[in-house]
C-alpha cells in the first residue's frame, strides 16, 4: 500500500499519516475486552488503571499542624507585642485531642490533629517557653508559653480536604500508574485495584547472520541486538513478552514462527526480513496467514514499516537496523501498543531547543540520535555524528530524539523538538 504524503519524496507515507492509520486500527483494551486483573497496591507499578479511582476520604482528614508550635484560638492573644498563655494540653501526631480550653494553647507537633476552638499555630522558633534566667514560665503554677501577639488566622494549619475532597475522581481509567500515583492512591486507603492484565507481546528477530551474545561470531554472523532492544522495550512498558528467538531467513521456519507467535501472544512484532529481497521472507509469510499492508514511511531512520494481522493478531513488521529499530519501536509501535493496553496518554512530550545543525531540507522526517546538553547556560541539541540506521551505539551517546521536520532546512541555532529518552524508553 503506498500513500501520498504531501511532502518531496513520491511514494512515501507522511509519518503523522501512518501513525494515525496505525492509532485507529489499534483496538483499545475497552474496546478489545482485555482482560481485567486485580492487583495489590504494590504490584500495580506501571500498570494501566481499568477503572476511575474515587476518593472514599478526606486528605487529609482533619485539620492539621504544619508545624511544631502551640495552637489556639487567635483571640485569646492580647494588646501588648507579646502575649502569655497557660498550655492547657499536649497534642502529639496520632493523638485526638480534647477541644481547646478557652484562652490557652495546646503543645503540638508537625501532624497532629488541631484541637477543636484552635485557629492558628504558632511556630515554636517564635515562642518562649522560659525566663531568661532559665526558669519555666507559668502562670498561677501552671507551664505557660510567650509569643507574639501578631498572628494570622489559619496560620500554620493544613485544611481537611486541602489535597483530596472525599468522593472525588483522583485518576481516570486508562492513567499508567508512576510511583506518585501509587502514593496517592496509597493516600486514600486503596490497598487493591483493577488493571488491564498485561498485553503479551511476540518477538521474532529473523536473519540467518544473527547469533546470540555470548555465542563466538562466524564468518558473516552478527549479533542478535534487535531482541535485547525489544525486550528492554516491552519490560518497560509493564508487558509480557512472548519471546521467538532467531527466525531462520526460509518460508517454513518464518511460517512456523508468525502463526506460534499470533497463538501465543495478543500483538505479534518482527524485527528484519520486510525489505523486498529474496532473503525477506515476513511478508509473504504474513500475507498467507493473515493480511498485510507495506509501508513506506517518510521518516528516517525506519522507512520500511509493515502493518497487518497474522491470524487475527495484530502484527507490526520492523525494519532490521538495531538504530531503525529503536527508532520505529518508539515512535510507532510504543502508541500502539499502549493503545491496546488501555492507555490514554499514548505520545511523548517534546520540547524545543536550538540545534547545532545547519543542512539542507530533506525528504524525510529525521529522528536524529541527540543529546540535550547547555551552551552558556542555555539548552541546546547535539546531533550524534553518525546517524546511521546501523550504528545503534548513536542511542547510548544521545539522551533523546532531536526531530527535523521534513523537507525543512535547518540552520544552526533554529529550534526543533527534542524527545528525551525517558519519555519514550518505559
Ligand atoms: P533486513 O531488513 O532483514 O534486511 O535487515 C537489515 C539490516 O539489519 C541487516 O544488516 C541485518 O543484518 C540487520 N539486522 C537484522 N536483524 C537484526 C538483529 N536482530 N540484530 C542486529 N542486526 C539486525
Ligand atoms: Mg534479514
Amino acid at each position: 500500500m503506498s500513500g501520498g504524503c504531501g511532502c518531496d519524496s513520491p511514494g512515501m507515507m507522511a509519518y503523522e499519516q501512518a501513525l494515525d492509520q496505525l492509532l485507529d486500527a489499534a483496538t483499545s483494551a475497552e474496546e478489545s475486552g482485555q482482560p481485567v486483573i486485580q492487583v495489590t497496591l504494590a504490584q500495580a507499578l506501571g500498570r494501566i488503571l481499568a477503572e476511575d479511582q474515587h476518593s472514599a476520604v478526606d486528605v487529609p482528614p482533619n485539620d492539621n499542624s504544619a508545624m511544631d508550635g502551640y495552637a489556639l484560638h487567635i483571640d485569646s492573644l492580647g494588646s501588648d507585642a507579646v502575649s502569655q498563655l497557660v498550655i492547657s494540653q499536649r497534642v502529639p501526631a496520632g493523638a485526638d485531642p480534647e477541644p481547646l480550653k478557652p484562652g490557652t494553647a495546646a503543645r503540638i507537633f508537625t501532624g497532629a490533629k488541631i484541637p477543636e476552638g484552635a485557629n492558628v499555630v504558632v511556630k515554636q522558633e517564635d515562642c518562649e517557653t522560659t525566663t531568661s534566667e532559665g526558669n519555666p514560665l507559668t502562670i498561677n503554677g501552671e507551664s505557660a508559653v510567650q509569643l507574639p501577639s501578631i498572628q494570622e488566622k489559619g496560620q500554620n494549619i493544613r485544611l481537611l480536604g486541602q489535597d483530596i475532597r472525599q468522593g472525588e475522581v483522583i485518576m481516570p481509567a486508562g492513567t499508567r500508574l508512576q510511583p506518585q500515583h501509587l502514593g496517592v492512591l496509597a493516600s486514600v486507603g486503596i490497598g487493591e485495584l483493577s488493571v488491564y492484565r498485561p498485553l503479551k507481546v511476540a518477538i521474532l528477530s529473523t536473519g540467518d547472520e544473527l547469533i546470540e551474545p555470548g555465542l563466538t561470531l562466524a564468518p558473516g554472523q552478527i549479533y542478535n541486538s534487535n531482541r535485547y532492544t525489544l525486550t528492554g522495550m516491552i519490560n518497560g512498558l509493564g508487558m509480557e513478552m512472548v519471546d521467538l528467538g532467531i527466525v531462520a531467513d526460509t518460508p517454513e521456519a518464518t511460517d512456523e514462527a508468525l502463526s506460534r507467535a499470533a497463538k501465543e501472544a495478543d500483538v505479534v512484532i518482527s524485527s528484519g526480513g520486510v525489505s523486498v529481497g529474496e532473503e525477506d521472507h515476513v511478508k509473504a509469510s504474513v500475507e498467507k496467514l493473515g493480511s498485510l499492508n507495506l509501508w513506506r514511511i517518510a521518516i528516517k531512520p525506519g522507512k520500511p514499516f509493515a502493518y497487518g494481522e497474522v491470524q487475527g493478531k495484530p502484527f507490526l513488521g520492523l525494519p532490521g537496523n538495531p538504530a531503525a529499530v529503536l527508532v520505529s519501536f518508539n515512535i510507532l509501535a510504543r502508541p500502539f501498543l499502549l493503545k491496546m493496553q488501555g492507555a490514554t496518554e499514548l505520545m511523548p512530550i517534546s520540547y524545543r531547543a536550538p540545534v547545532m545543525l545547519t543542512r539542507k531540507a530533506q525528504g524525510r522526517k529525521e529522528f536524529m540520535r541527540a543529546r540535550l546538553t547547555s551552551k552558556d547556560g542555555k539548552p541546546c541539541i547535539e546531533p550524534f555524528s553518525n546517524q546511521s540506521s546501523g550504528v545503534l551505539s548513536s542511542a547510548v551517546w544521545a539522551n533523546g530524539y532531536a526531530i527535523i521536520p521534513a523537507n525543512t532546512a535547518v540552520t544552526e541555532g533554529d529550534e526543533v523538538d527534542f524527545v528525551p529518552f525517558s519519555e519514550v524508553m518505559n
